[in-house]
């Protein structure tokens, strides 16, 4: 075959993949009607389907090109059209890939679950808008949450730009929870949620310079103050869930970072999470400063027990020392000082949690432990967690059962709240 002759049968080869792409264009994700409860919404959907077809508009200008060219132009040149049309194919690939993945979840085993922690996310959005009305700007889309493999929980923000989808921006938030923790009683879910909350409120950058500024001031250590500064978005996310659990929510997550001393006292340069020992510290101020004084001294206690400072740490002895200074400074800066992207609030005002709230919580703990799930069911959802969260550690409720049960009621809460089920055709992933 001479070269010409060669690259038209391979342009030939790209094209047929072009029609197989158009014909994945009509698949469905496999949702039976019985799934649909368990769906994203209808705009999920339509945001993902006008995704694809841009892509797949990019793909055809560009194979329009090609093939208009190809036998002119200099066979370097074909080379590197062919490898853009190939660049393209594979972003429509990825991105059809991720949506497929996400969606069809939702008609398998995991379906109601993952229904119920998009009911969850979707609540604490909701917290934020009844309390500070107007604070985000307009509409947005709910997180969507997915299951994938992975240690913890982790999230995908709106508009970032993601490696898998060859730099491609997702549309909505993501929220990935791992294989074995779909259980509605884990408040590190509250933490990713909070991750997404604070990039749509568009404090990201206030929050940082504010954490470096007073850090500055009140250790003047640059090494302290950096360190930070690096880990403002993490103490962020803790401090919110606590706001959008309450005390639950700080034992919850004290019990994912309890782990052997060499991993909870050693300090890791550059890494975006607190230690573990400084961060369950920081999560017993905040419960001090928000009045549940008895929970964050318990919390405090337990955490000194396990972990005494003296004894196998590998912590630069600045973070140590300066940590009763910098620790309170921190929670008020993050949670307690206003932030002009919050219209001169703070935290602690957009996510309102006091006594009632935790009242609330407990009352629906026993209700949960009792079998009275019609008194539960007005619980907020976010809140559903926590008392879920008290009920598992009577352990007078079989841990499989309180999870079907919470689940079942965040479900018939959004069943309440859903328009409507979205009509087959709503299901169609264009490409
Ligand atoms: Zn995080």
């Amino acid at each position: 075959m001479k070269p010409r002759q060669f690259l038209q049968s391979k342009i030939a080869g790209l094209k047929a993949r072009l029609s197989r792409l158009s014909r994945i264009d009509n698949a469905f994700v496999g949702l039976r009607p019985q799934d649909m409860r368990y769906a994203p919404s209808r705009e999920h959907f339509s945001v993902s389907n006008a995704r694809l077809a841009k892509t797949e508009r990019e793909i055809r200008r560009r194979f329009e090109h090609l093939e208009t060219t190809a036998m002119s132009a200099p066979l370097q040149r074909v080379l590197v059209d062919i490898a853009l049309v190939e660049r393209e194919l594979d972003r429509a690939r990825r991105l059809f890939g991720m949506f497929y993945e996400v969606f069809a979840q939702r008609g398998t085993s995991f379906g109601p679950s993952l229904a119920a922690h998009d009911a969850i996310a979707g609540d604490c959005y909701q917290a934020i808008r009844q309390a500070a009305p107007r604070v985000f700007s307009g509409a947005l889309l709910k997180p969507v949450c997915y299951m994938e493999h992975g240690y913890s929980p982790a999230t995908m923000r709106r508009g970032i730009q993601m490696n898998r989808l060859l730099g491609e921006a997702n549309p909505f938030p993501l929220i990935r929870i791992p294989w074995d923790r779909d259980q509605p009683w884990q408040s590190v879910f509250l933490h990713e949620v909070a991750h997404n909350l604070q990039a749509d409120l568009g404090i990201w950058q206030e929050n940082r310079q504010a954490v470096v500024r007073r850090m500055l001031q009140s250790t003047r250590d640059p090494f302290i103050t950096s360190v930070y500064g690096r880990w403002h978005k993490e103490i962020f996310a803790d401090l919110a869930a606590i706001l959008l659990g309450g005390p639950a929510a700080a034992w919850g997550m004290a019990d994912f970072l309890a782990q052997p001393v060499p991993r909870t006292m050693t300090y890791r340069p550059g890494g975006a999470h607190p230690t573990a020992y400084l961060r369950v510290q920081m999560l017993a101020e905040m419960l001090r400063r928000l009045g549940f004084v008895r929970d964050g001294e318990q919390l405090a206690r337990t955490w000194r027990t396990l972990y005494q400072s003296p004894r196998g740490h590998r912590m630069p002895l600045q973070l140590i020392s300066s940590a009763a200074r910098a620790i309170p400074a921190v929670v008020d800066e993050i949670a307690f000082q206003t932030r002009r992207n919050l219209a001169h609030r703070a935290l602690v005002d957009i996510i309102p949690f006091g006594n009632d709230d935790q009242k609330a919580i407990r009352e629906g703990a026993d209700a949960l432990i009792s079998r009275r799930y019609r008194q539960a069911i007005h619980l907020p959802p976010r809140f559903l967690v926590s008392a879920a969260a008290y009920a598992l550690a009577s352990r007078r409720v079989a841990p499989q059962r309180l999870a079907t049960q919470v689940i079942n009621l965040l479900n018939q809460q959004s069943d309440h709240v859903r328009a409507g089920p979205a009509s087959p055709t709503q299901l169609r992933l264009v490409a």
